[in-house]
């Protein structure tokens, strides 16, 4: 019998050298409260409580998810009392929003999955392995030349969904108000470059040989990413501008603030071997997807979609006919405060019909659905609902971004505090409290109650 209570670390801590030192400040203080106790145990790799069920602090911050131990009603000498000193001390340096404290079914609920968890238990005996080597030294990829498709990356090992792969400085970046105008900005630039950088750039494709376009611009045109979502700044990358395109795409690229840098993450699991690729055009319908294609970057699309069976294809375009209605009727003037149950359905059948087309590699797409249902709620005072599809957000979004992006991070503020969100209290109708999220109901309950069905 008894009650589960402990604390999660959300988000985990990295072997930044400031999580570290956090960490060590931590497990110094504990040690200093527990030196003399005949019930804990100071192992090779990790403290253990010798009581209840025998819970545990490893050395190595970066490998902790979860303390907590069941406790009984009275919390005085027992491992309660415990579980209560070790939390505290935990929030006196991390802060309650990361040392996030919880009691199961009265204040909050735990964040990570109990097969995480025991997973990390696991990973405490074990000796710190050493940090991997910078992705520099030891790729998952190599570049190869594609049939019919020149330069492209090809796995080199079987890589999880969420790895970042590339995290590349520009060469360089530029913004202008018309690219023929770049030619001669783009030379200046290239005259400061080392040779070989130079000749890299001249290598990279160019769509616009025989238009009117000079052939510098003309590369860049072709090859710029984005600085940021709907950024005029574009960057060029001697590495990420030879991924090829895939109408189902197996990585997502996003630019990071933080790291400045353009990341590549996995987005589904990739086979050793397999072609590591990016979507270049927002999603759509296969003709006008597949014209657009052509149009601006010169080829005929022969991804696994684009060479399917025509019926295949069909459903695929039904499918996507209905992603872009649902998406147009979310995002549609005032819906998420004026129609909220009707919108909350739109969002659920979105991330359905997300998770067909793409098999579940659609992670930012699923992500937006799940912050459009974070303000449906929210926008109803539904703290309880709205945390939870946060939650969800966050999850998709660090996957597809990492824990250091900037909108990752400004999803995780809204999990600990989602009344901070303006739409808040625009309408009282299904109000609750961030702590009402129900515990112990099946999956099919939960989600029952999650989306009001
Ligand atoms: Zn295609």
């Amino acid at each position: 019998m008894g009650i589960d209570a402990g604390f999660d670390m959300v988000p985990r801590l990295s072997r930044s050298a400031k999580d570290q030192a956090a960490w060590t400040a931590f497990i110094s203080k504990v040690r200093e409260r527990y030196a003399s106790d005949p019930d804990v145990e100071f192992k090779e790799n990790y403290i253990v409580w010798k009581k209840g069920e025998h819970p545990m602090l490893p050395y190595a911050g970066h490998k902790f998810l979860r303390f907590s131990a069941k406790i009984s009603g009275s919390h005085h000498g027992g491992i309660g009392e415990d579980i209560f000193t070790v939390s505290g001390i935990a929030r006196s340096i991390f802060g309650g929003r990361r040392a996030r404290c919880w009691y199961e079914g009265v204040i909050n609920n735990y964040f990570y999955g109990w097969a995480e968890v025991l997973e990390s238990w696991d990973s405490y005996d074990q000796p710190d392995e050493p940090e991997d080597p910078p992705e520099e030294s030891k790729p998952l990829f190599a570049i190869q030349t594609i049939p019919n498709k020149g330069r492209g990356l090809v796995a080199t090992a079987d890589i999880p969904i969420g790895t970042r792969i590339i995290a590349e400085k520009p060469l360089f970046t530029l913004s202008g108000p018309s690219v023929e105008l770049l030619e001669g900005p783009i030379s200046n630039i290239l005259k400061t470059l080392p040779e070989e950088k130079q000749k890299e750039y001249r290598s990279l494709h160019n769509n616009y040989k025989s238009t009117q376009i000079p052939p510098l611009a003309g590369i860049f045109k072709t090859n710029a990413l984005p600085c940021g979502h709907g950024s005029h700044v574009g960057g060029i990358y001697l590495t990420i501008c030879l991924i090829n395109h895939s109408c189902l795409p197996n990585t997502h690229h996003s630019w990071n603030d933080n790291l400045s840098r353009e990341t590549i993450h996995v987005t589904r699991p990739i086979k050793s071997g397999e072609e590591i690729t990016i979507s270049y055009t927002p999603e759509g319908l296969s003709k006008p997807r597949q014209r657009k294609l052509k149009e601006s970057f010169g080829f005929d699309c022969k991804c696994p979609l684009c060479t399917s069976p025509p019926r295949k294809i069909k459903f695929s375009d039904r499918r996507r006919t209905e992603i872009e209605a649902l998406d147009a009727s979310i995002a549609g003037d005032g819906t998420i405060v004026s129609n909220p149950l009707s919108c909350l359905k739109d969002c659920r059948r979105l991330i359905k019909l997300l998770k067909e087309e793409y098999g579940g590699s659609a992670l930012t797409l699923e992500g937006r659905a799940y912050f459009d249902a974070f303000q449906v709620c929210i926008g109803q005072g539904d703290q309880a609902r709205a945390r939870v599809m946060a939650e969800r957000g966050y999850k998709l979004r660090a996957l597809c971004e990492g824990e250091d992006s900037e909108a990752t991070q400004e999803i995780r503020e809204l999990i600990e505090n989602p009344a901070e969100h303006r739409l808040f209290g625009f309408s009282m109708g299904w109000r609750s409290e961030v702590g009402d999220v129900p515990v112990g109901l099946e999956e099919e309950a939960f989600e029952k109650w999650l989306w009001r069905s």
